[in-house]
């Protein structure tokens, strides 16, 4: 497995994430996604959105705002219940979560065993609300108080009748949200695997009490089948059933997606059955009805919600720890993000191969611009063709397409207008007429490599 180290330093170096306000040193646990990064993360979202909303008859989308009437959190139980018990070591002044005490070393305990570190002197948990508080308009009072949504699922719950109705849905249908969350967590950290500011893609699905098993099992399922859709390796994934003492006070049954991350085993979704309570809880705390009536039996009831909940930042790492691979080649170090496609910020680079040949250098300029309006390209002349690949090969570009003197011809020889595909992933290359260029990327893209080069052929190593 690799370390997050070199994932974080390929970020960095390579335009995928930087460290917020890094001039100033820094803020501790948040991050900017780069011009590569902001690519991919979108690429993620478009492909769970079109994945479970667009190309579902089942589902509608909604995008509420992060500040909300407070007593939405009294109703939901977070304002009560959102708390995680925060411990400190007396010696260190670390400070931890009780029930995540794995780094609680105490840097000024050495050990005997020689660079260890014995525990930490933890003092009594105290429980801490993880929610950030904050004032609407200018009077810093009790009520003016909000907070920012430390989930976008209330946003779903409070909305429910304005879409059911407005929409005339009938059950089972979901509503699905992406949008910003925020945790004042004790302990972010592992890069973006913890933040206190970050991206969920939520889905709400209402379904009729004494089906809600059925569902539930049927979108782990679901969820469960679609990160490998996108290249992620089945083995690196698990299923972790919650144990009855673990389940939030609302769950029936939860199970959390897992991923291998670097630093171990560690929640990447989780698909909760949370029965009725939203629901009746703001029925209650607004004394307004959020009943669904049955056609069928004419009775008023509550649905049950089964709640698939993703990180977007989450995945996205676990895509990029994925795709990350280092081999060699031909006695170098080749390093290879292999990215689904979909999910490749950059999908076609196109390179000259002699810079000072202007026609070369127009034709891919050209080219460029014309794949470019239909798949994210780049042009990139500032280095030689092997450097030029190496650079794609690390950023994940999956083809690479090369003008060369042949395309143009010169005094010697006759264009023949063909170019070079090289792929990423296996660098044989094909040559293909630029008539037909835009056909051929369409297949390639859709993962028919293999068939194109039984057509088109190796030109060189
Ligand atoms: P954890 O146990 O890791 O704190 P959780 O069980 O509290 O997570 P949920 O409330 O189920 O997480 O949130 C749903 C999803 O939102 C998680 O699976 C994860 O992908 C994402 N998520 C939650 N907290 C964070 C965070 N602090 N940073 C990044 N992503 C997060």
């Amino acid at each position: 497995m690799i370390e997050m180290d070199k994932i974080v330093s390929l970020c960095k170096r390579r335009g995928f994430i930087f460290q917020s306000s890094e001039i100033y040193g820094g803020t501790g646990s948040c991050w900017d996604y780069g011009p590569l990064g902001v690519e991919l993360k979108n690429n993620v979202k478009r492909a769970w959105w079109r994945d479970c909303v667009q190309s579902r008859g089942d589902m509608v989308g909604l995008d509420a705002s992060i500040l909300m009437h407070p007593r939405v959190w009294k109703a939901s139980g977070h304002l009560d219940h959102f708390t995680d018990p925060m411990v400190d070591c007396k010696v260190c002044k670390g400070r931890f979560r009780a029930d995540k005490l794995e780094d609680a070393r105490c840097p000024q305990k050495p050990s005997k065993q020689p660079g260890q570190h014995d525990a930490c002197e933890l003092t009594e948990p105290r429980m801490f609300n993880l929610m950030f508080k904050t004032f609407i308009g200018p009077v810093e009072d009790d009520a003016a108080v909000a907070y920012l949504r430390p989930e976008t699922a209330q946003g779903i719950f409070v909305n429910f009748e304005n879409v059911q109705q407005s929409m005339r849905l009938k059950l089972p249908f979901g509503i699905a949200q992406i949008g910003k969350s925020f945790r004042n967590e004790i302990t972010p950290g592992n890069f973006t695997f913890r933040t206190r500011e970050f991206e969920q893609m939520e889905i709400e699905f209402f379904v009729m009490p004494g089906t809600d098993e059925e569902w539930h099992q049927r979108w782990l399922d679901e969820r469960f089948a679609w990160y490998p859709k996108y290249g992620i390796r089945k083995e690196n994934l698990r299923l972790r059933e919650h144990e009855k003492d673990e389940l939030a006070h609302y769950a029936k049954r939860t199970a959390d997606i897992e991923y291998l991350f670097p630093m171990g085993w560690s929640e990447l979704e989780g698909v909760a059955n949370r029965t009725d309570y939203d629901l009746k809880q703001h029925a209650q705390f607004s004394g307004k009805s959020l009943e669904y009536f049955d056609e069928e039996s004419k009775q008023k009831i509550v649905p049950y919600v089964i709640e698939p909940s993703a990180g977007a930042d989450r995945g996205t790492l676990a895509f990029l720890v994925d795709a990350y691979h280092e081999e060699e080649v031909k006695g170098e170090k080749r390093v290879v993000l292999n990215f689904h496609p979909e999910l490749a910020p950059i999908k076609i680079a196109v390179l000259p191969l002699l810079k000072k040949n202007g026609q070369i250098v127009e034709t891919a300029h050209k080219l460029c611009a014309d794949l470019r309006k239909r798949w994210h390209s780049v042009y990139d002349d500032t280095a030689s063709i092997g450097r030029l690949y190496r650079r794609q090969d690390e950023i994940g570009t999956p083809f690479c397409v090369t003008v060369d003197v042949q395309t143009v011809g010169d005094d010697k020889a006759a264009a023949d207008g063909k170019v070079t595909i090289r792929d990423r992933d296996n660098m044989q290359q094909i040559r293909v007429p630029l008539t037909s260029l835009t056909s051929v990327m369409e297949k390639l893209l859709d993962g028919g490599w293999a068939e194109v080069h039984g057509q088109h052929g190796v030109t060189r190593g």
